[in-house]
């Protein structure tokens, strides 16, 4: 059972922030129940689904006009503001409906041109179905009871039986004027129903406040569940503890070596292993379902139209078996184009054939995308299709729309005219680990790769300032607390990145603490340890970055945060730059072992940062010791400047990009005559 959220007071709130103009009131309460539907993940998964309301605003001139506020692309409903539901125009959508077609380009035109503002995302392709329902409040979403029904083999007397003449049926037609035309037609031939069921679609329900309109998306929807006998999931969205989950990074690097360009990137990964997500490898039915299509058209978007199916059997027997799996995938989606793309009206550019979302028995249901926000979504979809297709065949069927009507979509004119458009970031889709990331170097250089688009994971000793980065450095990151010094950290920071990401593409091996003491003097525990941290901690956290990126057989990199003790030694600082002299050496060492792989390795030799190595009372202390003031002390070098931790984060990005750069340090420190490599 859904659970009807809608609380009065809450609503008021709502209404009361958004101050006194009545329309304004409106939306807010808009934004209230959007986010209470786009919140629960049965009745909504991304992409699909969206909520409109209609108002009356005063012009420029003082004349009321109608206005549609209706949710705009690029906004999710579980956390959409009133700026993701731009006003458009009533009166000028309304006019459409007269004609007897109109085509995509020419919508989307004439829903931007009538905006309310400007600079608004571009209204929904649902727009027109929304706006030419008369109802104040209109939701739509994908629940997943309703995706079983509206793929039932006789959806609609199965919708009778539930639902009477209570709701109106509307026969599949592609999103856009067609079906917003077709819709309007259902709902004038009885305006008295309570909402609409879109075949192998969705659901629509709609009301005069926002109350009514939401209570019959749940009402309706646990109407559904409750005659399909659905018991709700248990472990959706779950990615509990794996040991072996090597297949990982294998099938990762298979996928990208199919493209062929060795230095592309690789897909980002999202696993789900929770109990829904292996259910489906207890029937025997796993390849019939596997390949009937997506159980709502802009499913495919994201997810293509089938998963890439790896049992047991196959990937057990390594990498040369994943490689078939993954050819046969794709040969199949290239014959798909083959006998879609003649029948289009105009000409077609083959999207990249590699999967977008796998089933992988014994693992678990993978998301894929270009970050682990598109991975995440597609692996929410995975997860709910997954669902839906099990219901759905012990229902009666599963029966979603065939491949025609899935290559309209997937090839949809304005998405193939997004297609070459701008260029990805720098590092989108690769997979940065950090460690020491909660320090100010570390999150600093986290914060450069994350400019970047990448996705990253910091690693540090204490949870709670672990987590105070990486709210810091924002979503889509990881953490992994541990003591990188104890037995098999670095083999579980790695199996931490697989199972958050599917693998790793740069190590930034960074952790390091100072002991200070003169040589002779310092305890053998204090010097031992150390070597501990500056050393023996990179070197088993270099070698276990490398040995996941051989499982991934495509180029990667590993970066050391060395320093400038390793040549340029200061007093009292031995037990620091022995190890980080060693350090360097392993730097150079793995240079020539993992060229082959094509693994570049490389170091930075930074100097006088502030950090939790170099306090303020440190500094001080310092300063006052060479008798001068503190930013003196600080820019004590040939450019006179101070180094920041963020120069030695955009020095870790530029040798992340040097693409040819292997076995090199760079400086950062400002200039400094006796620390520079000869
Ligand atoms: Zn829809």
């Amino acid at each position: 059972m859904i659970e009807n959220l809608y609380d009065k007071s809450d609503a008021g709130a709502w209404r009361a922030k958004a101050g006194s103009n009545e329309a304004d009131q409106e939306l807010a309460e808009r934004v209230y129940t959007s986010r209470l539907i786009g919140q629960n993940r049965d009745l909504l998964m991304h992409g699909g689904g969206n909520t409109s309301v209609k108002v009356e605003r005063a012009n420029l001139f003082g004349v009321t006009e109608r206005v549609l506020h209706v949710k705009g692309s690029g906004w999710d409903l579980d956390v959409i503001e009133a700026a993701g539901l731009p006003g458009v125009r009533l009166d000028p959508l309304l006019a459409l409906r007269q004609l007897d077609g109109l085509s995509d380009e020419d919508m989307v035109n004439v829903q931007r041109c009538n905006l309310l503002d400007s600079t608004s995302p571009n209204p929904s392709v649902e727009t027109l179905l929304h706006a030419f329902l008369p109802h104040t409040y209109v939701d739509h979403t994908h629940a997943t009871p309703f995706l079983v029904l509206a793929n039932l083999p006789n959806a609609e007397e199965v919708c009778r039986e539930i639902f009477g003449d209570r709701l109106g049926i509307v026969p599949y037609i592609m999103p856009g004027f067609g079906l917003a035309k077709k819709a309007a037609e259902v709902f004038d031939s009885n305006p008295e129903v309570e909402g609409l069921l879109l075949l192998n679609h969705g659901h629509f329900a709609f009301g005069a406040t926002a109350e009514e309109s939401y209570g019959k998306i749940v009402g309706h929807t646990n109407e559904v569940a409750k005659h399909l006998e659905m018991t709700p999931p248990t472990s959706l969205r779950e990615r509990k503890p794996a040991d072996d989950l090597s297949v990982l990074p294998v099938l990762r690097g298979v996928i990208a070596e199919q493209a062929r360009d060795v230095d592309a990137p690789m897909a980002v990964f999202d696993l789900r292993n929770g109990d829904d997500a292996q259910a489906i490898w207890k029937r025997d039915d796993v390849t019939a379902l596997s390949t009937r299509g997506m159980a709502s058209p802009d499913h495919v978007l994201r997810t293509k139209g089938r998963p890439l199916v790896l049992p047991e059997s196959v990937w057990r027997k390594g990498r040369e078996a994943i490689v078939q799996a993954v050819q046969d995938f794709e040969a199949e989606y290239r014959a798909y184009f083959d006998r879609e793309a003649p029948r289009a009206k105009e000409p077609k550019t083959l999207l990249t054939p590699d999967p977008k979302h796998a089933w992988i028995e014994g693992i678990g249901v993978v998301g894929m995308g270009v970050n682990a926000k598109a991975a995440g979504a597609a692996a929410d979809l995975a997860e709910q299709n997954m669902r839906v297709r099990m219901v759905g065949e012990d229902a009666g069927g599963f029966y979603p729309l065939g491949e025609t009507d899935q290559f309209e979509c997937e090839y949809w004119s304005l998405e193939q005219a997004k297609l070459g458009k701008g260029t990805p970031p720098r590092f989108q889709g690769r997979i940065v680990m950090v460690t020491g990331g909660a320090g100010a170097i570390g999150l600093a250089t986290a914060k450069a790769f994350a400019a970047g688009g990448a996705n990253c994971i910091l690693v540090d000793l204490d949870e709670g300032r672990l987590a105070e980065a990486v709210a810091e450095l924002g979503d889509w990151h990881q953490t992994y607390a541990c003591d990188i010094t104890k037995p098999g950290a670095a083999a579980a920071a790695m199996n931490h990145a697989v199972h958050s990401f599917g693998g790793l593409d740069i190590l930034v091996s960074n952790a390091g603490s100072a002991t200070g003491g003169a040589l002779i003097e310092i305890e053998d525990d204090a010097f031992r340890s150390a070597f501990e941290l500056n050393f023996f901690a990179h070197k088993e956290f270099s070698t276990a970055a490398a040995k996941l990126m051989r499982l991934q057989g495509r180029p990667g990199q590993i970066l050391f945060n060395i320093s400038k003790q390793a040549i340029n030694p200061g007093k009292n600082l031995g037990a620091y730059g022995l190890p980080k002299a060693a350090t360097m050496f392993l730097m150079r060492q793995l240079a020539l072992e993992l060229g082959d792989d094509g693994i570049r390795v490389n170091g930075l030799n930074a100097d006088r940062i502030r950090s939790g190595l170099l306090t303020d009372d440190f500094i001080r202390e310092r300063a006052k010791s060479r008798n001068v003031d503190e930013n003196t002390y600080m820019a004590g070098n040939l450019l006179k400047r101070e180094v920041e931790a963020r120069h030695v984060g955009e020095a870790f990005v530029a040798l992340a990009c040097s693409e040819r750069t292997t076995g090199h340090v760079l400086t950062v420190d400002g200039g400094n005559t006796a620390a520079e490599l000869r």
